[in-house]
């Protein structure tokens, strides 16, 4: 019998390479012990969150018995902790004038995307984004009947190819989309990359009925390393949306809470940001998690520990080095895209299991030849895994 739709189906059946790794780290720790598997394949913060949020959530147990204190907000958002974002995002994105009604408070940045998606695409819309990319992104667009345009980046620096992606244009991309700094690549695009990318959105639109958006999604905002910065994105366009979330700042990414903002420029802003409030409703989302919005707001100038971040990137690399890997040096998240040996990255990576390392093929990402890891894992589990890979890395193909 069917009983789901076709086209959840067939995404059933492709189901993601993270979650097919995620079965499959399982399976491994049943059969060769827990540790004896190095697991580099989620993105999951292992990092608790920092120490404010308890008591935070301490001073919210104790508003509870005021009436609907944990009732619905308004679908946009809880007023104080919009401002709260609205005051953060106009000195990061080097807009003065955003004001709290220009943010809208979503279920993560997976949430605003999403409904970002709903308002503006009509059936057969294109989304051109730089490869490799979060893979959940042909999903996000293809429910509302958008198709995802993936533009190979440069493969030296994983900076997005601004010519490839302008010959990628057509009269139906609606959206062009980057995510810095970059999950797979860990790539922090140059203030250059984001310059011509708001410049070709500008030269786009003149003349357009309906315009092409620059959706910058920046969960990683908060994780470079080496005081790299990520460039503001908003004060470069009228049409930039800016969206990112608390999953990974401050390691609540079951929270679920994220934001989007507009450059208060946009033409036609109100009705853009009442369509964007209605589709979080009528999406099902309703309104991000209350506790998580003010949470959220009490600690929002806190952090993570990036030290720590810091270190297991230099353990990771040493360990790349040790086994011969080739990569380009990530500047900010906590993920690296190695290259893989031979070319075949699904093939190293089932290689790789059988030394009991766990990653994910870069065709999970729209990238073949690579791998991502993620070092979000411990610091024993970096160094514990070299000898592993090293041996993974000689035994390949022979
Ligand atoms: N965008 C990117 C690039 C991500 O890596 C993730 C999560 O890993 C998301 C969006 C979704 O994150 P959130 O938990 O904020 O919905």
């Amino acid at each position: 019998m069917k009983m789901v739709s076709d086209e959840i189906a067939g995404a059933i059946g492709s189901s993601s390479w993270i979650r097919r790794m995620f079965e499959a780290g399982a399976e491994l720790r049943k059969k060769i012990g827990a540790e004896n598997v190095f697991d580099f394949s989620l993105g999951n913060p292992d990092l608790p969150p920092p120490p404010e949020a308890a008591k935070a959530l301490h001073e919210i147990a104790d508003t509870l018995s005021e009436p609907r204190s944990l009732g619905y907000p308004s679908n946009a958002g809880w007023m104080p902790f919009r401002e709260a974002l609205a005051e953060k995002l106009a000195a990061e994105q080097e807009v003065p004038d955003l004001a709290a009604k220009h943010v809208i408070v979503s279920c993560g940045a997976a949430g605003a995307i999403t409904s970002f998606f709903r308002a503006v695409l009509n059936p057969g819309d294109e989304v051109i984004v730089p490869s490799p990319y979060f893979v959940e992104y042909g999903s996000y667009c293809g429910h509302f009947g958008g198709k995802l345009i993936a533009v190979p980046s440069h493969a030296d620096t994983f900076e997005a190819d601004i010519t490839a992606i302008e010959a990628a244009t057509s009269p139906r991309t609606r959206v062009i989309m980057f995510n810095s700094p970059n999950n797979p690549t860990g790539c922090v695009y140059s203030e250059a990359t984001v310059n011509a990318l708001a410049a070709l959105v500008e030269k786009l639109n003149r003349g357009r009925e309906r315009p092409v958006f620059l959706l910058s999604d920046e969960p990683y905002r908060f994780l470079t390393y080496g005081g790299a910065r990520v460039a503001p994105v908003l004060s470069k366009s009228a049409f930039a949306v800016v969206l990112g979330s608390f999953s990974k700042s401050l390691s609540m990414a079951g929270e679920r809470i994220g934001y989007l903002a507009i450059n208060p420029a946009m033409p036609d802003a109100d009705l853009f940001l009442g369509a964007v409030t209605l589709t979080t409703r009528t999406l099902g989302f309703v309104n991000a998690p209350i506790i998580g919005q003010k949470l959220a707001m009490k600690t929002i100038h806190c952090g993570v520990d990036l030290s720590i971040y810091e270190k297991r990137r230099e353990l990771m690399l040493s360990v790349l080095d040790g086994a011969g890997l080739d990569y380009v040096r990530p500047g900010g998240a906590f993920y690296v895209f190695p290259k893989t040996p031979g070319g075949d990255d699904v093939a190293f990576v089932a290689h790789l299991m059988q030394h009991g390392v766990l990653a994910v093929p870069g065709s999970g990402f729209g990238r073949k030849g690579f791998m991502r890891l993620s070092y979000s894992v411990e610091n024993n589990v970096i160094e514990r895994s070299a000898g592993a890979f090293r041996r993974a890395v000689e035994s390949f193909g022979a």
